[in-house]
């Protein structure tokens, strides 16, 4: 069965704004890391999915369309530096007080991308900067990779918590083929 890497996007694939929203492609950057991590990924034989909460649409902030801009962008980026893509990029921007059943830390976009994909939740991995990503994965049954200066205690269900994506990076070397 396949098995798939799914991304928070926002302080993963990209630079997250502190407290706004990437509207634009000028303020698209990837994250230091993040390229080494999806080849790694990719050579593990994961297939790469984008997991986001993108509210900044359902606020108003920012149009669907340019927040299509902004992925076509990445996605044409990735090609250019790595000749490979997100299979997938699946995004929800419904408000928080929506209580959508596919916003994180509801699991329903991770579970839309495994119907889709035929992916054995037990072998992928949800990986984020928030705990709201490692809930969604552990509802979705992945295992999960929480980024950040966590302790235990505050993500209980969060697989591994590492302080920065090079220390995951190593972690992911570790993981089978
Ligand atoms: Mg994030």
């Amino acid at each position: 069965m396949k098995k798939a890497f799914f991304f928070d996007r926002d302080g993963i694939v990209n630079i997250r704004l502190i407290n706004q929203y990437v509207k634009n492609i000028s303020e698209f950057h990837f994250l230091d890391g993040f390229i080494d991590l999806f080849n790694l990924v990719i050579e593990k034989g994961f297939i790469p999915i984008v997991i986001t909460n993108q509210q900044g649409v359902g606020k108003g902030l920012m149009s669907e369309k340019d927040l299509l801009e902004i992925h076509n962008f990445m996605q044409k980026s990735l090609f250019e530096i790595t000749k490979n893509q997100f299979a997938d990029i699946i995004y929800c921007t419904d408000t928080k007080d929506k209580n959508s059943p596919r916003r994180k830390p509801e699991p329903g976009m991770i579970i839309e991308a495994i119907d889709t994909w035929g992916i054995d939740a037990t072998e992928s991995w949800m990986i984020g900067d928030s705990i709201s990503d490692v809930i969604a994965g552990y509802k979705a049954n992945t295992n999960t990779i929480l980024i950040g200066n966590y302790i235990e205690e505050e993500a209980k269900d969060a697989s591994f918590i590492f302080k920065n994506i090079f220390d995951a990076i190593e972690f992911v070397k570790t993981l089978e083929n």
